[in-house]
C-alpha cells in the first residue's frame, strides 16, 4: 500500500486540503495507493513556488542540466523494479509491459541529457560590425498533465524535455498511477535542486486548476475531450498548449497478404496493454479476398490469450483500468451487436473479481458503427470488409482522430499511396508497432498538436530570442 505525498515548492507532503483519494487494484480490487486531492488554491500556491525558481534553474549551464538529467535517469533505474511494479498495481498491464515502458522512459530522459546539451541556437550574418544571433531560451513553468497507461514512459519524455531546456516543471499524474507518479518524482528530486519540479496529484478538478494558472506551457498527453478542455482553459491565460491525445488508428488489410501473418499483427496491435494504447489498432479495413481467413485466424489469435493478473509472469492479457472504463468498451460492443455487427469471440462481462475483459472479435461492422469511429481503447478488434484498397484508404482516412495507422500489403504502389493519403501523424507498412528511434509526428485533427516527442520536443519547451548588437553611435567596439 503506498501513501503518496505532493511535492511543491520543494516540500514533500505539502497540501491535500481537499481530501485524498483510493486507488484499487485492478485485477483483484484491493487497495493500492491513497494520495492527497490537490486543491486549486494549493495548485495557485504551486504555481507560485515554481516561479521563484526559474530563474535560478534557467541561468544553470545547460552542461549542467543535461547532467542532472542523467542523474535523474540514473535514479529511476535505481527505482526501475518497484517503478514496474507499482504501475501494475495501479493500473493492471503485464509486469513486463511495465517494466518496458520504465526501460523505454530512462533511455528517453538519457537521450534528453545528451541531445539538449548538444543544442545551441544560430548565427546570423549581418552587418560585419554587428554581432546577430538566436538563443533559445526556457518557457518559464509548464504543467505536465498525464495519463495512466504508459505512466512511466510518458511522463519521463515530458518531464525530461521540459526540465532540461530550463524549465521549472508542475507534474500532475493521473489519478488511476497516483503512486507511480510520486515514485517517479522521488527519484527525480534526488537529482534537481529543490523546487525545479512539483508533484501535484488529484483528479480531473486539480488537472483544469493547473491548466487555468498562470503557468507557461501546458503539456497534456490523454483523452481529446480532456486535451480540448485544457486548450480552452489554456487560452484565458496565454499557456502555450501541446496536446498528444486519442486515436482511432486504422489497420488496412490489403489482398495480397498472408492472412494467418496480418491477423498476427492484428492481435498485437489490438490487444497488447489491453487495447490500452494510444496507438493500438482500433479498426481494421479487411479485403473481401483474404477477409474471412484473416478473421478466423483473429479469433483464433484472441480466444488463445493467457489471461490473468498482470503480477503473473504467464499474463499475456490484464484487466482494463478499473470496471467503469470496462463498462464503456463493454457498452460499444454491444451497441454495435445490437446494430448488426457479430462478435465471433468474447463480447461477455466476465465473473469475478477486477476490471477483466476478453480479447474481442467483431466482423460485420459497418465503417460507420461508434465501435469503430471511435476510440474504444479496449481489447476489441471491428473489422469492416472492403472491396479495394482505394475503399479501405478513404474509409481509414474518414476519422475524427488522425494519429497513426497501419497498413499491411505486398504492394509498394499501394504502400506509397497509403503514406500519402492518409492524414495522421504516423503511417507503418506491415508492422503494426516499432520504428526508428527519436521520430516525432504531429497529430492531427482530434489527436492533438504540437510535438509530444523526440528532438522536436525540446523546441517545444523552448522559445527562441533573436538578438542584435551595435556598437553605439554605429562605430565599433
Ligand atoms: P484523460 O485525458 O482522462 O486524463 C489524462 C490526464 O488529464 C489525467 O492526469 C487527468 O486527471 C487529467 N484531466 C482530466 N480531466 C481534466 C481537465 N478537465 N482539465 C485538466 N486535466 C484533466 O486521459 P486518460 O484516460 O488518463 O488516458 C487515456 C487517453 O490518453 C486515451 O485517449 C489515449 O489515446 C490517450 N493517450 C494519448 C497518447 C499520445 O501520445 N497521443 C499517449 C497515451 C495516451
Amino acid at each position: 500500500m503506498y501513501t503518496v505525498a505532493q511535492l511543491i515548492g520543494g516540500v514533500w507532503g505539502a497540501g491535500g486540503d481537499d481530501g485524498e483519494f483510493v486507488v484499487h487494484d485492478p485485477s483483484d480490487g484491493s487497495r493500492v495507493s491513497t494520495a492527497p486531492i490537490a486543491t486549486a488554491d494549493e495548485v495557485g500556491k504551486a504555481v507560485a513556488a515554481a516561479r521563484e525558481v526559474t530563474a535560478q534553474w534557467a541561468a544553470t549551464a545547460p552542461a549542467e542540466r543535461a547532467a542532472a538529467l542523467h542523474r535523474a535517469a540514473d535514479a529511476v533505474a535505481e527505482a526501475a523494479d518497484e517503478l514496474a511494479r507499482a504501475t501494475t498495481a495501479e493500473m493492471g498491464k503485464p509486469l513486463a509491459d511495465a517494466r518496458g515502458g520504465v526501460e523505454a522512459g530512462i533511455g528517453t530522459l538519457r537521450q534528453y541529457a545528451e541531445l539538449a546539451a548538444a543544442r545551441g541556437g544560430r548565427t546570423l550574418h549581418g552587418d560585419p560590425a554587428a554581432l546577430d544571433f538566436m538563443a533559445p531560451e526556457p518557457r518559464g513553468v509548464v504543467a505536465v498533465i498525464t495519463p495512466w497507461n504508459d505512466p512511466v514512459a510518458v511522463a519521463c519524455g515530458l518531464l525530461g524535455a521540459a526540465l532540461v531546456t530550463g524549465n521549472v516543471v508542475l507534474h500532475k499524474p493521473s489519478e488511476r498511477t497516483p503512486a507511480t507518479g510520486w515514485l517517479l518524482a522521488r527519484a527525480f528530486d534526488t537529482a534537481l535542486p529543490a523546487g525545479v519540479l512539483s508533484l501535484l496529484t488529484g483528479g480531473p478538478q486539480t488537472g483544469a486548476a493547473l491548466a487555468a494558472a498562470e503557468v507557461d506551457v501546458v503539456a497534456h498527453v490523454g483523452s481529446t475531450a480532456t486535451g480540448r478542455a485544457i486548450a480552452a482553459a489554456a487560452a484565458a491565460g496565454g499557456a502555450k498548449v501541446l496536446l498528444e491525445n486519442g486515436g482511432s488508428d486504422p489497420l488496412i488489410v490489403d489482398a495480397d497478404v498472408d492472412p494467418v501473418w496480418a491477423a498476427g499483427q492484428a492481435a498485437q496491435g489490438a490487444f497488447a496493454n489491453a487495447g490500452q494504447i494510444c496507438v493500438a489498432v482500433e479498426r481494421i479495413y479487411a479485403h473481401r479476398d483474404v477477409a474471412e481467413d484473416f478473421v478466423d485466424a483473429l479469433v483464433e489469435r484472441a480466444a488463445a490469450l493467457r489471461v490473468g493478473p498482470g503480477r503473473d509472469p504467464d499474463t499475456e492479457l490484464g484487466p482494463l483500468v478499473d470496471r467503469r472504463h470496462r463498462d464503456q468498451v463493454h457498452g460499444q460492443v454491444t451497441a454495435a451487436a445490437a446494430d448488426g455487427a457479430r462478435i465471433r469471440v468474447g463480447g461477455t462481462l466476465p465473473e469475478g473479481p477486477g476490471a477483466f475483459y476478453p480479447a474481442t472479435v467483431v466482423d460485420n461492422c459497418r465503417h460507420d458503427l461508434t465501435l469503430v469511429r471511435e476510440e474504444t481503447f479496449g481489447p476489441v478488434a471491428p473489422v469492416v470488409v472492403v472491396d479495394s484498397f482505394s475503399e479501405a484508404l478513404r474509409c481509414a482516412a474518414d476519422s475524427p482522430y488522425g494519429l497513426a495507422a497501419t497498413v499491411l500489403t505486398g504492394s509498394m504502389s499501394h504502400a506509397q499511396r497509403a503514406w500519402r493519403e492518409l492524414p495522421v501523424g504516423t503511417v507503418k507498412v506491415n508492422a503494426v508497432f516499432g520504428g526508428a528511434p527519436a521520430g516525432a509526428a504531429h497529430p492531427r485533427r482530434g489527436s492533438g498538436q504540437g510535438f509530444g516527442y523526440g528532438p522536436e520536443l525540446l523546441d517545444e519547451f523552448t522559445a527562441m530570442k533573436v538578438v542584435h548588437i551595435e556598437a553605439p553611435g554605429g562605430g565599433h567596439w
